[in-house]
């Protein structure tokens, strides 16, 4: 028998537990089942692409053709950072979640922008240079009253919903490699799925599944063969050794890396119990270097279907064999059943780098229809008896040089595309970034940093205007609505500029796209017609989104300019003005008014003091090396970070020298170069980037 006093204390914190429960907003029950029916309630936004499908598609439809023309501002949330903005939100009963640069994260109430919660997990700043790409966050994952977001140094943390309060934070990666986390987890099951990023930096690429509850490790596929001489004792051990291995030639592959990491899209299946994962490029890019320029060397730019519980393999589609363009198959799998010859299949649609847009089937893995998107030059087409692209004989760059229509950039990169159920198109944000791919003649492994086995140093800037005006042309983005069953294209809008951002389709026939010049629009989903458009006066990149609160439908998109081509392609379009990253939420009839932000540079600082020709020429050659995937190339910043020509240290050596060896802005992301480059360097670069401000000068006060 219970003693009383025992058993009034059981009994009270009984009640406790009880009147806690009820007094607590209702806990939120987000589960598998939930998001996989998550099309039966679109005032939400489940997961990163709408529902496990992705089809980035809401069926909401007060917002349409006739009345998105008085589209305003409902409201907008300045982030604590200015740095690339590429989350996807996530809207869960009134709430908006959304990750900012850096992996911070912010609740905020859906319907007035009011902070609920702000989670910073205060990522080290020199994780910045290990970053390919920018600093960024692609999003969240929500899943049992948590937010499982992955940051940029490699922690996979889940976020109690109501109090945005740490639950459980879980290593996934070494420490030791150049691995960061720039993708959304995913979750089903139980658990959150989760990739990396870094092959460009020599890693090996694999994902992760955690018990969503405890953060405890349950299954990891590698998705590239390790040494030989060490067991992984991992999910992936027998598809390794059996499917993968063999297609990998010489004795350095494994030292290199390998790369093939999941950087970026993870899709559960409900209808399959398949998740697939979206492989990326090879570590370093160059197959020559990589595999002796033989094999397929699997399972680089594949899709691989894994059993969610176990990891274990089921089935691969590799788009690119032998992979040597930095072409990942990364890129968003959206789900669908669509009829191929007649016949209903569950199929993966899918626009990777490479430019072709593929069918795939969900069943057997096989690709059923691909086509062009664009005019790719690697390849003719792709057999669909043998499932291989009919590669163009020049594209490896073995002999000589390779032009490629479809660079490193990719064809369609990240950017969010979607699918309408009612069009039966697919609206896909496609781009064209010329690439020269020359052999690096003196490639060595350097660990930690870039290893492409690519020659990067090759391409000079036109220096007169013309030359730059070409160059301009050259780089082109579209929006283009794509028919995925006939393969072909139905209507696109042409932009000026590439990197534009994601889209979104909606029930009311509109699409939403921000773009590169800073707008954010509306068209028609049926004819691509302009009904719509919004100064967001910074690039936009993100999807939109949308949702709705007390009947309310809203439209939500992050903005803020960065990501990998904007860091290193210079700022030759002009000025670029920098407000703070934000999310932007709209509704016809909204009337909120964005701050003016000032468009003005700071004036090149100009050093007195001169140098001689060689040292400027060393200078140039480092700069190119070191500093140019940061801060623009040949000096010509697009203004995300500093446009070091207009820096205050640029006239004060040892201030330059304190930052550049010294290390004095590590906490923000700019690091000691100092196993890299001497002091005698560092005063080079100075010099260089001097003689660029002189320059500048000049030609800014004509
Ligand atoms: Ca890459």
């Amino acid at each position: 028998m219970l003693s009383l006093p025992r058993f009034l204390v059981l009994l009270l914190s009984t009640l406790t537990a009880v009147g806690y429960g009820a007094m607590a907003a209702t806990p939120v029950k987000v589960d598998t089942a939930r998001i996989a029916a998550g099309d039966s309630e679109p005032q939400n936004w489940l997961s990163h692409g709408g529902t496990y499908a992705e089809t980035r598609y809401s069926s909401l439809s007060q917002i349409d053709t006739a009345n998105v023309g008085k589209l305003g501002l409902a409201w907008f949330h300045d982030f604590d950072t200015s740095r690339g903005q590429e989350g996807t939100p996530l809207v869960v009963d009134g709430v908006l979640y959304t990750t900012t640069a850096w992996s911070k994260v912010y609740a905020l109430d859906a319907a007035t922008g009011k902070q609920l919660w702000f989670y910073d997990p205060k990522v080290p700043g020199q994780y910045g240079i290990r970053a390919c790409c920018d600093v960024v966050n692609r999003g969240a994952a929500f899943y049992d009253g948590r937010v499982y977001v992955g940051t940029l140094d490699g922690r996979l943390i889940a976020i109690d919903a109501k109090t945005g309060k740490l639950a459980w934070s879980a290593k996934t990666v070494d420490g030791v490699h150049s691995y960061t986390i720039t993708g959304a987890p995913r979750a089903a099951r139980g658990k959150v799925y989760i990739g990396n990023g870094g092959a460009e930096y020599g890693v090996r690429g694999y994902v992760s599944a955690y018990d969503a509850k405890t953060g405890r490790l349950a299954w990891r596929f590698y998705t590239v063969p390790g040494d030989p001489a060490k067991a992984d004792h991992a999910a992936s051990d027998s598809a390794i050794e059996k499917i993968a291995r063999p297609t990998w030639y010489g004795n350095d592959y494994y030292k290199y890396g390998g790369g093939g990491t999941v950087w970026d899209s993870i899709v559960y299946d409900p209808d399959l119990n398949q998740l697939y994962i979206g492989v990326g490029n090879g570590s370093p890019w160059n197959r020559q270097i990589r595999s002796e320029g033989k094999g397929d060397n699997l399972f680089l730019s594949a899709i691989v279907a894994l059993d969610p519980d176990t990891g274990k393999y089921l089935w691969h589609y590799q788009e690119t064999p032998g992979e040597s363009w930095d072409y990942t198959a990364a890129q968003q799998m959206t789900l669908a059943t669509l009829p191929v010859k007649g016949v209903p299949h569950k199929v993966i649609m899918h626009a990777p780098k490479n430019g072709f847009f593929y069918l795939i089937d969900r069943l057997s893995g096989k690709v059923l229809s691909a086509e062009k998107f664009v005019g790719v030059n690697w390849a003719e087409k792709v057999d669909l008896e043998t499932g291989r692209p009919v590669e163009n004989p020049e594209a490896r760059y073995v002999d000589k040089p390779f032009l490629s229509y479809s660079g490193a950039a990719g064809a369609h990169n990240w950017f969010p595309m979607a699918y309408s159920p009612r069009t039966s198109l697919v609206y896909l944000p496609t781009q064209q970034i010329p690439f020269m791919y020359t052999k690096d003649g003196h490639f060595e492994f350097k660990p930690g940093q870039w290893n492409l086995g690519v020659d990067m140093m090759g391409g000079r800037l036109p220096t007169d205007e013309a030359g730059r005006e070409a160059m301009r042309n050259a780089l082109q983005g579209w929006l283009m609505a794509w028919d995925p069953v006939a393969q072909k294209e139905v209507w696109r809008v042409k932009y000026d500029r590439p990197w534009n951002g994601g889209v979104l389709a909606t029930g009311g026939d509109v699409v939403f796209q921000g773009t590169a010049t800073g707008r954010f629009r509306a068209y028609a989903a049926k004819s691509g017609e302009q009904l719509w458009d919004f100064d967001a006066q910074t690039a936009i990149l993100a999807g939109a989104i949308s949702y709705a609160v007390k009947g309310q439908q809203y439209i939500a998109v992050l903005a803020g300019n960065g990501g990998g081509l904007p860091l290193t392609l210079p700022s030759f379009y002009g000025p670029q003005p920098k407000p703070p990253g934000r999310v932007l939420v709209f509704k016809v009839g909204g009337n909120a008014k964005l701050p003016l932000v000032d468009p003005t540079l700071a004036a090149p600082n100009v050093p007195t003091q001169t140098w001689s020709a060689d040292t400027v020429e060393r200078g140039r050659v480092l700069y190119a090396q070191h500093c140019a995937s940061c801060h623009g190339m040949e000096t010509l910043s697009a203004g995300i970070l500093p446009d070091l020509r207009r820096t205050a240290l640029l006239t004060v050596k040892d201030a330059w020298e304190q930052v550049v060896i010294g290390g004095a802005l590590t906490s923000r992301g700019m690091i000691s170069f100092k196993d890299r480059i001497d002091a005698d360097g560092a005063e080079a670069i100075r010099a260089y980037v001097g003689s660029e401000a002189a320059a500048a000068a000049v030609t800014e006060h004509r």
